[in-house]
């Protein structure tokens, strides 16, 4: 039987690999970390990721064929096959602090898998990293090696957080890159045998390793450069009278454009895109490359602009302040459908917001008030840092509350916020929210969740990112 041991039970891989064990009825899968929380939650009833589709699967093979540990050790040294999926932050400190990949928990992980391993291993790079680290990480393999045989290989995972055991159960690509010598290529051919129990062939991509850890990268990129373009192109909208709903229609009628990843937002966030960016302009930059860094970091700074100038727009049309007033924030989390509030524009919004003083109530389907008054509390960068690694309790922000209840969050606020486009903020009674708030009442929807015409009947003022803007907003003094 093959043994796979997978190094970080977080939202990359515990679906993954729940997955592979789903589907691969004849390996072992143990998923190892070192937050003893976190695994006593994946063998609990309380899963510590929400995934639609994700307790299905770990109800179908954890305790068959899928387990979940903390004796990291004992695991990695009895696998065949050792994913890693641990952090790869953003450095906070030191050389390329603000940019760079902290490969501090990858590089500890590579050490003890030398340390405790006894047997022939092929290492799968699960994380996203810089490209070449694989080199770094063969180094400290084999330089520790005992004679051992490390193959490692680049397996970037593509899935999108909200829709993960879709993407899993049946990915565009999975992506394989190895070293081009007879050792390297079987080791790509054993990991592919473990894909093809379910993945159709043409879909297992095999590749250098260079080109699938930098592809992983460039994915992230290109994604979210096409959010800040239709984001750029929103703030145009608005200064026009255009709709960028109708314009990223038009736009994505185009075949060599495609419809998808065109909605204006308030911004993307998530654990991945800005760090990636991030990352790649720093390597661009170690590399020589000025003019390739400054156009990929332009990206984020669009990013930085849409939630800025969201902030803006809130303030602005409330008379220029909303000191004391009370604001409501639906949704939270940085997209639906998931509790991952990594990144999320919720925060430089939330923060933009206090910053003028404004006492917020928020409500989100799935987080918590621990996890938004930490998030609200933390550094830029500090986040993807293992949370039991971090300063715990932190001081809670007095002007935030947190309601489980949209039309609890709602009552007396001076306006609302929508920032994730949760499904149920569609549906909700905004009839009711608006008897129920003062007046004049603003809706500033982030997402281009509600019908701006139809709650403007109700008697709201609203702004809707991209779209033309309400007689009201227009009066008011012009957002940067
Ligand atoms: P995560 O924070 O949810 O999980 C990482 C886990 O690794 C944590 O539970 C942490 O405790 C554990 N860990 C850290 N050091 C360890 C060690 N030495 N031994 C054992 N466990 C250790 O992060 P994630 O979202 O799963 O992301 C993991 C990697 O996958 C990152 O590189 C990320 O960029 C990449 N990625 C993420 C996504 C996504 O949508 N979240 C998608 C594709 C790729």
């Amino acid at each position: 039987m093959v043994k796979i041991c997978c190094l970080g039970a977080g939202y990359v891989g515990g679906p993954t690999m729940a997955v592979i064990a789903l589907k691969c009825p004849s390996i072992e899968v143990v998923v190892v970390d070192i937050s003893v929380t976190r695994i006593s939650a994946w063998n609990g009833d309380q899963l510590p990721i929400y995934e639609p589709g994700l307790d299905d699967v770990v109800k179908q093979c954890r305790g068959r064929n899928l387990f979940f540990s903390t004796d990291i050790e004992k695991h990695v040294s009895e696998a065949d096959i050792i994913f890693v999926s641990v952090n790869t932050p953003t450095k906070t400190r030191g050389l390329g602090a603000g940019k760079a990949a902290d490969l501090t928990y990858w590089e500890s992980a590579a050490r003890m898998i030398a340390d405790v391993a006894r047997s022939d291993k092929i290492v799968v790079e699960k994380s996203t990293v810089p490209v070449k680290t694989a080199e770094a990480i063969e180094k400290i393999l084999t330089h520790n090696s005992k004679g051992i045989d490390f193959q490692i290989l680049s397996n970037p995972e593509f899935l999108a957080e909200g829709t993960a055991i879709q993407d899993l159960f049946n990915p565009d690509r999975v992506l394989i890159g190895g070293r081009e010598t007879p050792g390297g290529r079987k080791a790509v051919q054993a990991l592919k045998d473990v894909y093809a129990n379910w993945v159709p062939e043409d879909r297992i991509l095999t590749t250098n390793l260079w080109s699938a850890e930098l592809s992983k990268l460039a994915a992230n990129a290109f994604l979210a450069q096409r959010i800040s373009s239709v984001n750029a192109i929103s703030a145009l909208c608005e200064a026009t009278g255009a709709n960028a709903s109708e314009v990223a229609y038009a736009v994505g009628k185009d075949t060599r454009i495609g419809p998808r990843f065109l909605n204006s937002s308030v911004g993307f966030g998530g654990s991945c895109f800005q760090k990636d960016i991030l990352n790649l302009v720093y390597i661009c930059e170690c590399n020589g490359l000025p003019e390739v860094a400054n156009y990929w970091k332009q990206v984020i700074k669009i990013n930085d602009y849409q939630k800025s100038r969201f902030v803006n727009r809130v303030v602005s049309s409330m008379f220029n302040t909303v000191a004391g007033k009370k604001i409501a924030v639906l949704g939270f989390a940085f997209k639906k459908d998931t509790g991952d509030t990594r990144e999320t524009p919720a925060i430089d919004v939330c923060k933009g917001l206090l910053g003028d003083k404004a006492r917020i109530s928020i409500y989100d389907p799935q987080v918590t008030e621990d996890q938004i008054q930490r998030d609200l509390a933390m550094n830029k960068f500090d986040w993807d840092h293992p949370v039991h690694l971090q300063p715990m309790s932190p001081t809670a922000v007095k002007q935030v509350t947190v309601t489980w209840d949209a039309y609890e969050a709602t009552k007396g606020a001076h306006g609302v916020c929508i920032l994730t486009e949760w499904d149920e903020f569609k549906s909700l009674d905004y009839k009711k929210i608006y008897e129920s708030m003062q007046k004049p009442a603003f809706v500033f929807d982030g997402r281009n969740v509600v019908d701006p015409q139809k709650l403007r009947e109700i008697g709201f003022i609203v702004y809707s990112i991209g779209k033309p803007l309400d007689p009201w907003l227009k009066d008011m003094p012009a957002v940067a």
